[in-house]
């Protein structure tokens, strides 16, 4: 038991009062985690873009004021009541979606979508009582994707945490609880091109060049990376993506393109932009007969996709996916894995870091389209 179990915890959080406002530094408090809940302290979180989209809430419901954040790695400080699987000093990182183990979906081989705590982005508070754990001076403040890491201590349900190998590095490890996950997971459970394959990459932020090294690992043969951002270019080469294509620099259709490019288009697609014209372009790119295209990023909540039918019936499949199809308690663990025995490179995602006082430095470079992931210090 640590000393501070089933105490208010008073500690400080970068809190977001308003749409599009810097965040807050604010003295909140945390109160102890309930029946099924863990709290973490939290060593290590970095920015995503989802973070970002409901920050800014144009087309995402606005619910403020609210502690955002969930890429992260941590530490447990308590447990609630039933949690058997997490003790006090755990290393652990939370995720955005999680896995309960008793509903249709944890207990299927194909779905990582659980019943009970699948990804709600409208969700501002625990599922035991409907109440958030954080507060100021009595004002409650909203939880985002359970998680909520933008905090020194949070609370998250013990189903949305997975417990890691105590010696991988919190400060490099915490990208795998979101971002390079998804990509990767995007590519090698759900794209699964085959060795030798052509794949399309839409969007080089730290999703998408992800998605390239899960590409690289399959054996793609060649990697061809889209973006409206010509800076991304330089950086995507580190990732092994063998072409590029800035829509703007085209007149016609991207789809058009690329099916010039590579003899009626690409075996594998994986869309990582949450822009609704660039998912219909990469859909409509893969190769009739047998391509693939995987939907990653989250779009507005009133996109529309549209195509035409006969691209299906020709023998085209499209896909989407929340966290590359990965469990996260039982599969995450055995990503982290695969950075400690080398196989994954994390180190080259991580192009900033920054103290916890100056997150909302991340968040002017994401907006600028500046570097893959800034990882923010809690210690600092
Ligand atoms: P990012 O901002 O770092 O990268 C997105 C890239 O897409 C940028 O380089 C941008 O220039 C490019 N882009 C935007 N619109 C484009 C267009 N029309 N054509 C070509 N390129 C375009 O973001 P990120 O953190 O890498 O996240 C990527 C997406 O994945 C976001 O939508 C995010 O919300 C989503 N996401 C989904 C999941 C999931 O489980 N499905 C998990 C994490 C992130
Ligand atoms: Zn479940």
């Amino acid at each position: 038991m640590s000393s501070s179990a089933g105490l208010i915890i008073p500690c400080k959080a970068a809190v977001a009062w308003e749409a599009g406002k810097p965040l807050v530094m604010e003295q909140v408090e945390v109160a102890p985690p309930q029946a099924l809940e863990v709290r973490i302290q939290i060593k290590y979180t970095s920015l995503c873009h989802t973070d970002l989209y409901f920050w800014e809430a144009k087309g995402q419901t606005p619910l403020f004021p609210r502690i955002f954040g969930h890429e992260a790695s941590g530490i447990v400080e308590s447990v609630g009541e039933g949690v058997n699987d997490f003790q006090v000093g755990d290393h652990v990182l939370p995720v955005f979606t999680g896995e309960c183990g008793q509903c249709r979906h944890c207990k299927s081989e194909e779905s990582n979508m659980c019943d009970l705590l699948r990804i709600n982005t409208d969700r501002g508070f625990m599922l035991n009582d409907g109440k958030s754990r954080f507060s100021i001076d009595g004002q409650p403040i909203h939880h985002f994707l359970g998680t909520s890491t933008f905090s020194e201590y949070t609370v998250v349900h013990s189903g949305s945490l997975a417990k890691i190998n105590p010696l991988a590095p919190l400060d490099k490890v915490c990208v795998l609880s979101c971002g390079i996950s998804t990509g990767l997971g995007s590519t090698l459970n759900v794209a699964k091109p085959k060795q030798g394959s052509t794949v399309a990459i839409f969007g080089l932020g730290a999703v998408g060049l992800a998605a390239a090294e899960g590409a690289r690992i399959a054996g793609a043969s060649r990697i061809i990376g889209i973006d409206l951002n010509p800076k991304r270019f330089e950086e995507a080469k580190k990732f092994g993506v063998t072409e590029f294509v800035n829509p703007k620099d085209q007149d016609r259709p991207i789809q058009e393109v690329i099916a010039e490019m590579t003899d009626g288009g690409v075996d594998r697609s994986i869309e990582c932009t949450g822009n609704i014209n660039a998912m219909i372009s990469a859909f409509e790119c893969v190769h009739d007969g047998w391509g693939v295209a995987v939907l990653v990023g989250v779009p507005n909540k009133e996109a529309v996709f549209m195509t035409k039918p006969i691209n299906l019936l020709s023998e085209r499949t499209l896909k989407g996916s929340f966290f590359g199809n990965y469990k996260p308690r039982t599969d995450l663990p055995s990503v982290v894995e695969m950075y400690m025995n080398k196989k994954l490179d994390v180190d080259k995602f991580i192009t900033h870091r920054v103290p916890f006082s100056e997150i909302n430095k991340a968040f002017d470079l994401m907006l600028k389209g500046e570097g893959l992931r800034c990882v923010i210090d809690m210690e600092k």
